[in-house]
């Protein structure tokens, strides 16, 4: 592929490989669809109406969802024409006009979350939670390796990447409390994972098969499931989780699409367990991946999950949820689960990496943690190899935890009411 013309861009894990989509906003501007080129967001609805592409309509929008709804021809006649622009030299006079400096918009969320759906498709991640959550049996349950044991999470709370993070409140109850107490979550934690972003819908009744997994999904973006693991421990059962985790899930503004990754494409780790047919991957192209994850803690990097570790792919995600006839719609959203490998720096979350709790994890600036502080940053990078040989890099994810809320859990209070216009 030839190198993008746009300063800076070629080799920046942003170039004409990759272009991935989202929502900016520009001073004085309603929100508008936003193709990230090097250290530039192209406006694509002004650069497709000069250029008289006929998607310009898809991205006059201040949300992806109609150009996702499009479907597959679509999105990949928009990114031939996005290639072409952005890398024949002849079109900058056109494209140019429409460029702006990323420092100067501000990334919004780039659809509403339909329904939202995370996975536990880690096999080293649920071995690892299922020793510490059930020390005294096997950690992988029966079901494990037959299906993608996944839950149905809280798609209003699914927030933009900088979006603090207030410490929930909850109930818990202590290995020596003979009953639960209220307060502040005391053990505050991250799950990195990769989320699957729906383009096409289905029709009810109608299971979609992991073979047309790359003609409903439209790409790929970070995710920070941030977790409560006190009140995550008392509440899960027999149900799951449920208000230690849908207080907050963070996403990366820029969703990478799936024909960026046509390079990063391996098979998941051998099955010890033969599935059911409907949930075979392409024997040929399976859909593991090939992506590298960072974890900066407050700047540290603390532990390197490897994507390509995961047991479920995407496509079996997919297959799966919709099996039973459950549809899936413009804007859903599904996580793969926290992503850990198999090393002890390797894991996707700080009860793993801290082994509980019971050894801290030291930073690069001498302190010490087992769980997060308020004040707290944590930035989740990754890269994948790009089609053109080099590579991509995702865009990232992140939050500070900002403090509980002095009167959570007082009873009686009043409550503000919904915003109204004045
Ligand atoms: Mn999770």
């Amino acid at each position: 592929m030839t190198a993008s013309w746009v300063p800076g861009a070629a080799g920046s894990g942003f170039g004409a490989d990759h272009l991935p989509f989202g929502v900016f906003r520009a001073e004085g501007s309603e929100p508008s669809v936003g193709v990230r080129i090097g250290e530039f967001v192209l406006s694509a609805g002004p650069a497709a109406a000069a250029g008289g592409m006929n998607v310009a309509g898809l991205w006059h929008k201040p949300s992806l969802e109609p150009f996702l709804a499009a479907g597959p021809r679509v999105w990949a006649f928009a990114r031939d024409w996005l290639t072409t622009v952005l890398t024949d030299p002849g079109h900058r006079a056109m494209v140019e006009p429409n460029l702006l400096p990323i420092d100067a918009v501000t990334m919004e969320m780039p659809f509403r979350v339909g329904d939202y759906v995370d996975f536990y498709a880690s096999e080293h991640h649920a071995s690892n939670l299922g020793r510490l959550f059930r020390p005294d049996a096997e950690p992988l349950l029966p079901n494990w390796k037959h299906l993608p044991v996944g839950y149905h999470g809280r798609s209003q709370t699914v927030v933009i990447s900088g979006t603090p993070i207030v410490r929930p409140c909850g109930q818990r109850r202590g290995p020596d409390d003979d009953r639960p107490t209220f307060g502040p979550t005391a053990r505050l934690d991250i799950e990195a994972e990769l989320a699957y972003v729906v383009g096409t819908g289905s029709e009810l009744g109608t299971p979609v098969p992991a073979a047309a997994f790359a003609d409903t999904v439209f790409g790929v973006t970070l995710l920070n499931d941030w977790s409560a693991r006190d009140i995550q421990a008392w509440e899960y059962v027999p149900l799951g989780p449920f208000l230690g985790k849908s207080f907050a899930t963070s996403i990366s503004p820029w969703i990478t699409p799936l024909a960026a990754l046509g390079s990063a494409r391996v098979p998941p780790p051998p099955r010890t367990v033969a599935l059911l047919d409907y949930l075979a991957d392409d024997p040929e192209e399976p859909w593991g991946l090939d992506i590298s994850l960072e974890i900066e803690w407050n700047g540290t990097v603390v532990s390197k999950p490897p994507y390509a570790s995961m047991y479920y792919t995407g496509a079996q995600m997919l297959a799966h949820t919709t099996i039973n006839g459950a549809t899936v719609r413009p804007g859903d959203l599904y996580a793969s689960g926290t992503i850990s490998g198999p090393a002890a720096d390797q894991v996707g979350s700080f009860i793993e990496l801290s082994r509980g709790g019971r050894d801290p994890v030291r930073l690069a600036d001498g302190s010490t943690r087992t769980f997060l502080e308020d004040g707290d940053t944590v930035t989740i990078v990754a890269t994948a190899p790009s089609i053109s040989g080099g590579r991509i890099e995702l865009g990232s994810v992140s939050g500070t935890v900002l403090p509980a809320r002095a009167d959570a859990g007082l009873p009686g209070q009043a409550r503000p009411g919904p915003r109204t216009s004045s």
